[in-house]
C-alpha cells in the first residue's frame, strides 16, 4: 500500500463516523485533518448507541474490539410490550445475531463510545484533530477544482484536498454540495416522528435494578412507543419516547423548547407509558433523569449525488438519516467509511503517489462510492422508518401486524432470517486493512473475508503502532 504525504483529507466533524474516518485512514496512510465545533471530543453528551454485528465487524477490522467490548454490553434480550405492561412478544432478535454472526449486539453509551474512538487513536492522529473549529464556510482552491479552503468561525482556515462532511444531520457540506449542484435539489427530509430520550442513574430507584442491564424493551402503542436499553458499564439506563408530531411540526429544523418537554411528558397516555417490568411507569422515573434531549426525527436520503466535482463528499447522517427505532443510522455511517477509504486507497495506490492521477480520479472514486452504498442505505432507511412506523401504529395495518402476525411464532425469526442477517451478512471490510482472523463467526458466511495476514508476517508492523499508540 502506498503513502501519499500531500494528499490530506479535511474531514469536518467529529462525531463517531469522522473518527472511524480518522482512525481508518490512520491504518491506511491517508494525512487528514479533523475539525470539530464541539470544545472537547468526548463531550459527556447523548444517549445510547447499539452496534450490530457488521458494525462490531468493522470496528475490530480497526482494532478495536477489546477496548469496546469494555465499554459495551452484550444485548442478550428483548421484548416487545402493550401499553399495560404485557410482553406480547420476546423477539429473537439478539440470539439470532449470536447465533447468525457471532456475537450479541453491543449497547454503548454514547459519550463511552465516542471518548473510546478518540482514545484508541495514535497520538499523531490525535495532534490532527482541532476541536472549538466551526466550520462557516467552504470554498475551492483554485475554480478549476484541486484544493479546498474552509473558514472556521475563530477566523481560522485550513485547506485540504477534499472536504469529508462527517458533519451530521444539520450537515454545512451537504448544503454546500446543494447550493452548488448543477441538478434539481433534493426534496427537504422527511420528518414526521419526535424522540424525546432521557438517562436514568440505575441505582437512583431499586425497582429499576430490577430490569436486567442486558434486556431491550420496547412499549408499542398508537401513535407513541417507548424503548429501554440498559447498559450496564455506565450503570445507566436509556428511555427513548417516539411520537407522531402533528402535521403543523412537519419540518426538520423545528426546535423544542423545555415546556414542549413537559407537555410530552405529562401527556397522560406518555406519562402511563411502563418502564420494563419494574412496575413504574414515565411519570415514575422522569424526576430521576440524569440527562434528557429531544430531536426531531428526520428520514431521507441525499440525492442525486453525496460530492461536488473532486472537492468535497458526505458521510453518515450528513448522508442519510434513518429514524434510530432499529438502531442503524451510525452502522450505516460506518460502512459508508469503510466504502469510501476502499475507494480511495485503490485510487491511491493505483496513482502511484502521483498527486495529479489522485485529484483526477476522485470524483470517480466519489460516484463509486455513492454507488456501492445507495442501494444498502435506501433499504436501511426504509426498514427503519417502518420499524418506528410498526412501534408507533402508524394506522390500522400496523397494528394488526404488530399485535397479531408478529406474535405467530416463527415469524419473528423469518424476518431476522431472511431480512436483517443476510443484510448485515452483506457488509463491506476494509480491503487495505489486514486482520489475524475473522473476529466473528456465526451460522451465516460475511459475503467478502477480511484480508488474512499470512502467519508471522506481521509482527513488525504491530510492534510500530503499538509505539506509537497513546
Ligand atoms: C437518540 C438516538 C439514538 C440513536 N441510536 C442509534 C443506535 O442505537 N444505533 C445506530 O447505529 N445509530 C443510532 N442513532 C443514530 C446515530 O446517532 C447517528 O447515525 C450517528 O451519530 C451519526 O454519526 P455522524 O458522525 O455522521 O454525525 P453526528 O453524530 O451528528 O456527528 C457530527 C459531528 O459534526 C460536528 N459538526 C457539525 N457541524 C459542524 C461544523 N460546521 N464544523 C465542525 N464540526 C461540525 C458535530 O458537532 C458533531 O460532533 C441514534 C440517534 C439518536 C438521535
Amino acid at each position: 500500500m502506498s503513502s501519499i504525504t500531500d494528499i490530506s483529507v479535511l474531514i469536518v466533524g467529529g462525531g463517531p463516523v469522522g473518527l472511524t474516518a480518522a482512525h481508518a485512514f490512520t491504518q491506511l496512510g491517508i494525512d487528514f485533518t479533523l475539525l470539530e465545533r464541539r470544545d472537547t471530543i468526548a463531550e459527556d453528551v447523548g444517549a445510547s448507541i447499539v452496534l450490530w454485528p457488521h458494525g462490531m465487524r468493522i470496528m475490530a477490522q480497526l482494532g478495536l474490539l477489546d477496548q469496546l467490548r469494555s465499554i459495551g454490553t452484550d444485548l442478550l434480550s428483548g421484548a416487545y410490550q402493550g401499553k399495560s405492561g404485557k410482553i406480547f412478544l420476546q423477539t429473537s432478535s439478539p440470539q439470532l445475531c449470536k447465533t447468525n454472526h457471532g456475537i450479541y449486539p453491543q449497547l454503548f453509551a454514547r459519550a463511552d463510545l465516542i471518548s473510546t474512538l478518540y482514545n484508541t487513536l495514535t497520538a499523531s492522529a490525535q495532534s490532527k484533530i482541532h476541536t472549538s473549529k466551526t466550520v462557516t464556510c467552504i470554498s475551492p482552491l483554485s475554480p478549476s477544482g484541486g484544493g479546498v479552503k474552509v473558514l472556521c468561525s475563530d477566523n481560522t482556515s485550513h485547506t485540504g484536498t477534499f472536504i469529508l462532511g462527517a458533519d451530521g444531520i444539520h450537515s454545512l457540506v451537504r448544503k454546500t454540495i446543494l447550493s452548488l449542484s448543477p441538478s434539481p435539489p433534493t426534496p427537504p427530509l422527511k420528518t414526521r416522528y419526535s424522540l424525546l430520550w432521557f438517562s436514568l442513574p440505575r441505582p437512583s430507584h431499586p425497582l429499576l435494578s430490577t430490569i436486567p442491564p442486558t434486556s431491550a424493551f420496547e412499549v408499542h402503542t398508537k401513535n407513541l412507543s417507548l424503548q429501554l436499553l440498559a447498559n450496564d458499564k455506565s450503570n445507566a439506563q436509556f428511555c427513548f419516547i417516539y411520537r407522531l408530531l402533528p402535521p403543523d411540526r412537519y419540518k426538520s429544523s423545528q426546535r423544542f423548547t423545555q415546556s414542549d418537554i413537559e407537555a410530552i411528558i405529562s401527556h397522560p397516555d406518555v406519562a402511563a407509558l411502563p418502564i420494563g417490568e419494574s412496575g413504574l411507569t414515565v411519570r415514575d422515573v422522569w424526576p430521576l433523569k440524569a440527562k434528557h434531549g429531544i430531536t426531531p426525527l428526520e428520514e431521507g436520503v441525499l440525492s442525486p449525488e453525496w460530492h461536488f466535482k473532486n472537492q468535497m463528499v458526505v458521510v453518515g447522517d450528513a448522508a442519510h438519516k434513518a429514524t434510530p427505532t432499529a438502531g442503524q443510522g451510525l452502522n450505516m455511517g460506518l460502512l459508508d467509511v469503510v466504502s469510501l477509504a476502499n475507494q480511495l486507497s485503490e485510487l491511491v495506490d493505483s496513482a502511484n503517489s502521483n498527486k495529479e492521477v489522485v485529484l483526477g480520479g476522485l470524483e470517480d472514486a466519489f460516484k463509486r462510492y455513492r454507488a456501492e452504498r445507495i442501494d444498502s442505505v435506501q433499504g436501511d432507511c426504509k426498514r427503519s422508518g417502518m420499524a418506528t412506523r410498526l412501534a408507533c401504529w402508524r394506522d390500522w395495518r400496523f397494528r394488526l401486524f404488530d399485535r397479531l402476525v408478529m406474535p405467530i411464532p416463527g415469524v419473528d425469526v423469518l424476518l431476522v432470517n431472511k431480512v436483517n442477517s443476510p443484510t448485515m451478512a452483506r457488509c463491506l471490510v476494509f480491503k487495505g486493512i489486514k486482520v489475524d482472523r475473522e473476529p466473528f463467526e456465526g451460522r451465516v458466511g460475511w459475503e467478502e473475508k477480511m484480508p488474512l495476514w499470512k502467519k508471522g508476517a506481521h509482527g513488525d508492523k504491530r510492534k510500530n503502532s503499538a509505539d506509537e499508540s497513546t
